[in-house]
């Protein structure tokens, strides 16, 4: 484990800077967490010990999932669609890594039909990129904070980017422009914060403005990644649209991406609820689930594309589909993607990966929502089997139910929220989450309670 190692100099360092840390900070939900651990049974202890996921030198198949497997879930219909949503993504991005930015007149000729390595990252087949590797960072943070931070959230994607830290390789070997220029943005406000090095890396200082992004990033790196936040919190699927948008802000500013990912989440939401194809494609649909929003409404250019349902063109790609980088024209290929696969989720990627350009980010976002709709066992076992770290990722997707904050903390936000009768007011709504996940960690340093599970 890298955070273990070092000289003994170094580790009195540290120690010299845990206790600066204590002395100054409010609660260190990483040092709450090492306490619980040492007052919890051997089988409680899996439970929340989560510090196997905070480590950066091992690669995803390394890192010990085998020894933190959450209970398993008595919903199995459920279950089936967490993982295909994942995986569905998983199995997208490492369809397309092999010929990402290949132009459409390229797959027109060699059109890609099955997993295969080589080609732009030389990769091995089965290998993902970036759109995974953010997606898993996702995931770990909000397994990890029992809910949404965005500033663990940076803190795991500046590990990727300088760690390799969720890569398939070990390194990162491809980050997109928007993500790295506000990634360029938290480690300098990091530092400016850090200056005295008396706080951790995941230690959040007070007042830390997470918002990273310049107003106008729309590429569709924030919806690559999206699938943990609707499979976290789709329960309540207004929490999942309301994060949704707040996890595209900490890189992708611009109101269109933001929109895009609200509007996904809400999309996967209703697939996991068992709603059928037509009701999830129905043009008002936004409509039909307008409480889900809360009081922001989306984007005019974002709602279009289901009112009027740009995205069904028979054509494909020469009615004006395209596998761009923008956000809103790869919702739309997804969307047209999922409208015309006549129920088959090979057949939907593959169209994906085929449109070119940026293929595996295409045939990822696609993947986020068919693999929820058609399900894990609807996915093609052949490229199951070769997908990389796939246990690793189910173990991970197993995680969401299991780690959400206890019912008793839910009732208070739910509470605050009608006092306040507003989901928008971020920075109350935040501050108050900080609160009682600091107050219910404490409660559990002190009296040893913890999530009956
Ligand atoms: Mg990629």
């Amino acid at each position: 484990m890298g955070n273990c190692t070092g000289t003994i100099g170094e580790q009195d360092h540290k120690r010299n800077i845990v206790e600066k840390s204590q002395r100054h900070s409010h609660i260190s939900y990483r040092e709450h967490n090492q306490q619980i651990q040492q007052r919890r049974s051997t089988t409680r202890e899996k439970f929340d010990n989560t510090e196997w996921l905070n480590v950066t030198n091992l690669k995803p198949n390394e890192m010990d999932y085998v020894n933190h497997c959450p209970p398993q879930s008595s919903d199995q219909n459920l279950s089936n669609k967490v993982h295909g949503s994942m995986m569905g993504m998983a199995i997208g991005d490492a369809l397309g890594a092999s010929v990402e930015f290949r132009p459409r007149e390229y797959l027109e000729q060699n059109p890609i039909t099955n997993l295969q390595g080589g080609g732009t990252w030389g990769l091995k087949a089965g290998q993902w990129t970036d759109d995974t590797s953010m997606a898993l960072c996702l995931a770990a943070s909000l397994i990890c904070q029992h809910g949404f931070s965005a500033y663990d959230q940076l803190v795991r994607y500046k590990w990727w980017w300088r760690k390799g830290y969720m890569s398939s390789t070990g390194h990162c070997f491809d980050i997109g422009k928007s993500t790295k220029q506000a990634l360029d943005v938290f480690v300098r406000r990091q530092h400016e914060y850090n200056q005295d090095f008396t706080t951790l890396d995941l230690q959040e200082p007070e007042g830390f403005n997470t918002q990273c992004s310049q107003p106008d990033r729309q590429s569709n790196g924030c919806l690559m990644r999206l699938a943990p936040i609707a499979l976290f919190f789709h329960r309540d699927a207004k929490d999942a649209v309301y994060y949704a948008g707040e996890s595209a802000r900490t890189t992708h500013g611009h109101q269109i991406a933001i929109d895009s990912c609200r509007l996904y989440a809400a999309l996967i939401c209703a697939a996991l609820n068992g709603e059928k194809k037509n009701e999830i494609l129905h043009r008002n649909f936004y409509q039909n689930h307008i409480q889900w929003f809360g009081s922001k409404p989306l984007d005019q250019e974002v709602s279009n594309i289901m009112k009027n349902t740009t995205y069904q063109r028979k054509g494909g790609y020469n009615d004006g589909i395209r596998g761009s980088a923008l956000c809103i024209q790869s919702l739309q290929a997804a969307l047209w993607a999922f409208w015309s696969d006549k129920n088959s989720y090979e057949s939907g990627v593959l169209e994906c990966v085929n449109l070119g350009d940026d293929t595996d980010t295409t045939a990822a976002i696609y993947g986020q929502l068919a693999g929820a709709y058609y399900g894990y066992k609807q996915l093609p076992p052949q490229w199951l089997e070769q997908i990389y770290a796939r246990e690793f990722i189910k173990t991970i997707s197993d995680w969401y139910e299991s780690s959400k904050l206890p019912t008793v903390v839910s009732v208070h936000i739910t509470n605050y929220h009608t006092k306040i009768g507003s989901r928008c007011a971020t920075a109350q709504h935040d501050a108050v989450l900080i609160k009682l996940r600091s107050i219910y960690a404490m409660l559990v340093a002190v009296f040893d309670v913890g999530f009956d599970r």
